[in-house]
């Protein structure tokens, strides 16, 4: 199998139009009728629903299947009490209507924000993904084949993750890249190594992980030569101070990319300023934005921002229903400036970091990057102060700003009115600032800190 075996242009040319929409509907139902059919468990929530699976509408599907956070699987594999060894593999196959036995590769989350969640797939899921995967690999290179063939990869993603691990390799390696599987367990000594002994000339890891290696080995990775870092598993290759340091550090042209389970691919292209991910399979999923608290669905149109509901239409790696992975992010309608297809999408945050000030969702490092915006006449070093629990923010938004060195005091009035004028513009929010002199707020070692908590002072 090669690439052209996976590769649909005909599909990838039809992102984001009318037609897609009837293959949408089409593959929904098909997709849920066939679990329908199989899992006693789906059936009869399906019959409780009263609907029938071949007659689903999108308004239908979005009443009827409740929304599901990353908890949902999760619980699953939580042990508390004395389990059957293989009880998830019980649970889960008998939910879908599967022969456990029909798994080849069982593969779960990390973990590190609770319990692991699991994912199993089928030959059929190992098909699927690299469909996904080319139209991605296709508008890198723009179609360019023997650029894929010529690709030599580093895998440095955690191997056991889910779909960054071997199924990434499983499906680079069908469409004709050749893998190295190193893996993040491996640790960057053995990255490095890996990559000088057998000419690696693009890598497949974390952000954090490339910045890392920026840090630590810049002559080694320069020497090395990649050409392509493409990033993903957690934010960062779409914030611009991380973009230039990998891609200054590295050499390289840096890609932001989400998704593989199931099929799903968004990619960033190859626009000099990041135009966000590109959605290459409208064809396999169908997504939505919800109003992170409400749960109510905001309207798709171009620029709107919610939290992010995905449901695939294929495959047996996830059960049927809409999934949100916890992200709050911007869509953008409009075609990109780079004439590759499909509608595009920015990260803005998590749920859980999401503040409302009288309806106007904002998140901290929106606000960041306004501020950053104003180096050197500040610090940018500043707190959201917070008089009461998040969400909710009782107007107007409290910012404690450090100036800039050398900034007099009585600039500070003007200053303070474009900085409100720029966040009104860009957030749709007015903030009253307090000015306090350079170094007053604590520098954070680890984590940026953006929240003051009054409420828990007092
Ligand atoms: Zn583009």
């Amino acid at each position: 199998m090669a690439f052209d075996d996976y590769f649909d242009e005909k599909l990838y040319r039809m992102q984001n139009t009318p037609e897609v929409k009837e293959i949408q509907i089409h593959k929904l139902r098909k997709h849920l009728t066939r679990f329908y059919n199989q899992s006693p468990m789906i059936k009869m929530f399906i019959d409780s629903q009263g609907v029938a699976p071949e007659q689903m509408t999108l308004e239908v599907f979005r009443q009827a299947f409740p929304l599901m956070g990353q908890e949902t699987m999760r619980g699953s594999m939580a042990s508390e009490g004395v389990k059957e060894p293989g009880y998830i593999v019980q649970m889960i196959s008998t939910m879908l209507g599967i022969d456990p036995d029909d798994y080849v590769l069982m593969c779960a989350t990390s973990g590190t924000t609770g319990e692991p969640t699991p994912y199993f797939f089928t030959a059929e899921d190992l098909e699927i993904m690299p469909r996904g995967t080319s139209r991605g690999l296709f508008m890198v290179t723009r179609g360019d084949r023997e650029a894929i063939r010529k690709m030599r990869t580093i895998q440095g993603f955690g191997l056991s993750m889910f779909g960054a691990g071997v199924p990434l390799v499983e499906s680079l390696t069908r469409l004709g890249v050749a893998c190295i599987p190193v893996g993040a367990e491996g640790g960057t000594e053995r990255i490095l190594k890996f990559s000088e002994r057998f000419a690696a000339n693009c890598i497949w890891c974390t952000p954090s992980l490339a910045e890392y290696m920026v840090d630590t080995a810049l002559d080694r990775i320069r020497a090395i030569g990649f050409k392509q870092v493409f990033c993903g598993a957690e934010p960062g290759a779409g914030i611009p101070e991380v973009r230039r340091k990998i891609e200054e550090g590295f050499r390289a042209k840096l890609y932001d990319g989400m998704g593989l389970i199931g099929g799903l691919t968004l990619h960033s292209c190859a626009e000099e300023e990041y135009a966000g991910m590109h959605h290459l399979t409208d064809d396999m999923f169908l997504f939505e934005l919800v109003d992170p608290e409400t749960k109510e669905l905001i309207p798709w149109e171009d620029q709107a921002a919610g939290e992010l509901v995905m449901s695939p239409l294929q495959g047996y790696s996830m059960p049927p229903g809409r999934f949100s992975s916890g992200d709050v992010a911007q869509i953008f309608l409009s075609p990109c400036k780079c004439g590759e297809p499909g509608w595009r999408l920015k990260m803005r945050g998590r749920t859980d970091d999401m503040l409302k000030v009288k309806g106007v969702i904002v998140y901290p490092a929106a606000v960041d990057g306004v501020i950053t915006g104003f180096v050197p006449r500040v610090t940018g070093e500043f707190r959201i102060v917070l008089d009461a629990p998040p969400p909710r923010v009782a107007p107007p938004l409290k910012l404690k700003v450090e100036y800039g060195e050398g900034v007099k005091e009585e600039d500070l009035e003007a200053l303070t009115k474009e900085i409100e004028g720029e966040m009104h513009t860009k957030l749709k929010v007015r903030p009253k600032i307090t000015w306090v002199p350079p170094m007053t707020l604590e520098r954070a070692t680890h984590k940026t800190k953006f929240i003051e908590k009054t409420y828990e002072q007092e």
